[in-house]
């Protein structure tokens, strides 16, 4: 019997990819990144493509936060919140991260990926939901979010949730932002950023993007996954980096890098967290966080406030990693741990991943859909479990692929 016509397609077009080596088997390791991880064949190589900035998840006092709540209430809550899975736990770790973001309230979910569809679609339509199933006042408008065009799939599969129009702004862009929230003027406006660029690792331009909002009457969600725990005195995040974190009144967070955890977080105000609460389905429709999870995160945030000298290493390799790039000629986007290489096509990323494992560095390559086809790259990610060894011999094996790949200095200057 043939395939059914949907699956051949995907047959046809998995083939098709297949042949051009587009799709490549997901590299296997046998341990987590130290930052040595062993593959499956006993190499043993140096890992810069794990986001655990700080790496938290190798502290003993996070290990053994997550054991003990392990053995206490075993490894799932097995519900959503509502529905009995509210565990105090989780409400502890929701006050503790908003009293170290420095917002009033917070909502964690299972993933960060959740925490965004959660707000964005929840921010745009709780108001609506209400008014149809309890019949609140009706809010005035149609809804818009409007988001920065190089936003996380997690940002753009919230709006596409959402009942509201969807725009993108030109990347960082206040003019052509402030143009789109001029023409919807007097409509209920989300606009949404990253803190960080997940691939291109440069940051939101804050000041003017919020002097705009403000100037609208519209809210900005701020979407810090990767600006949590690494960037600001405080670790706070982009905004206390950027002086603006008391005028950012939305933002998401994930536990998942530097926190070197699992799971996501919404920040605001009571009320608007309540509401998410109830109408956002990211939280409401499945299991919450598990209670292990919870519990690392918990001590790791201690951690993350009371050691700055952890961010200080990140922040030294950093330096250092990019100084040795640019004495290359290699100038990448950014200024932080994410440092993308760009290559170009997805095979040359993949000979460049492969030639640099070859030489005991593992910088994965990143092809769409995560990044534009003619985009591809490797990123690498600079952690505090790097030394200044590590970084140098990654300096070393990048000079030996940029003489291999012309390519990859042609697209770096
Ligand atoms: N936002 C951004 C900017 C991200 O890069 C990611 C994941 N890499 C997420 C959200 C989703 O986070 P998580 O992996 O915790 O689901």
């Amino acid at each position: 019997m043939s395939a059914p016509t949907l699956l051949a397609d995907l047959h046809t077009a998995h083939d098709w990819l297949a042949e051009r080596g587009i799709l490549p088997p997901e590299q296997r390791s046998e341990t987590l990144p130290t930052p040595y991880v062993r593959f499956p064949d006993g190499r043993s190589v140096v890992s810069f493509c794990s986001n655990n900035y700080l790496g938290l998840n190798h502290r003993t006092e996070v290990k053994a936060a997550a054991v003990a709540a392990l053995r206490e209430h075993s490894h799932a809550t097995s519900e959503s919140r509502r529905l009995g899975g509210n565990l105090a736990l989780l409400e502890r770790l929701e006050s503790d991260l908003a009293a170290f973001k420095n917002r009033p309230a917070c909502m964690i979910t299972a993933t960060g990926l959740l925490a965004n569809i959660a707000a964005v679609h929840g921010v745009l339509d709780a108001s609506g939901l209400a008014s149809r199933w309890h019949g609140s006042p009706r809010a005035a408008g149609i809804p818009a979010v409007i988001y920065d065009e190089h936003s996380h799939r997690s940002i753009r599969m919230g709006a596409r949730q959402s009942s509201a129009e969807r725009v993108r702004f030109r990347h960082n862009d206040a003019d052509h932002l402030d143009r789109l929230l001029a023409a919807r003027s007097g409509r209920p406006l989300l606009v949404v950023t990253e803190g960080v660029f997940s691939m291109d690792g440069d940051l939101a331009d804050l000041p003017p993007l919020l002097d705009v909002c403000e100037g609208h009457g519209a809210a900005l969600l701020l979407d810090d996954a990767h600006g949590t725990g690494v960037y600001g005195t405080d670790g706070a995040g982009t905004p206390s980096h950027l002086g603006v974190a008391g005028r950012v009144p939305l933002q998401v967070a994930t536990l998942s890098k530097a926190l070197g955890g699992m799971g996501g977080a919404v920040l605001g105000d009571e009320r608007v967290i309540a509401m998410l609460r109830t109408f956002s389905s990211g939280y409401r429709f499945t299991s919450s966080l598990p209670p292990e999870q919870a519990a690392a995160a918990i001590a790791a945030l201690i951690i993350v406030q009371t050691e700055p000298e952890l961010r200080d290493t990140l922040w030294g390799n950093i330096r250092h990693f990019r100084a040795g790039l640019s004495h290359m000629g290699l100038h990448p986007m950014g200024d932080g741990p994410i440092v993308p290489l760009r290559l170009g096509t997805s095979q040359l990323a993949a000979k460049a991943e492969a030639m640099l494992i070859d030489a005991g560095y593992w910088c994965v390559a990143v092809a769409p859909p995560a990044v534009p086809p003619d985009s591809c790259r490797i990123r690498i990610t600079v952690s505090a479990m790097h030394t200044k060894d590590h970084v140098d011999g990654l300096l070393n094996a990048i000079s030996e692929v940029t003489a291999a790949i012309p390519e990859l200095r042609r697209m770096n200057q």
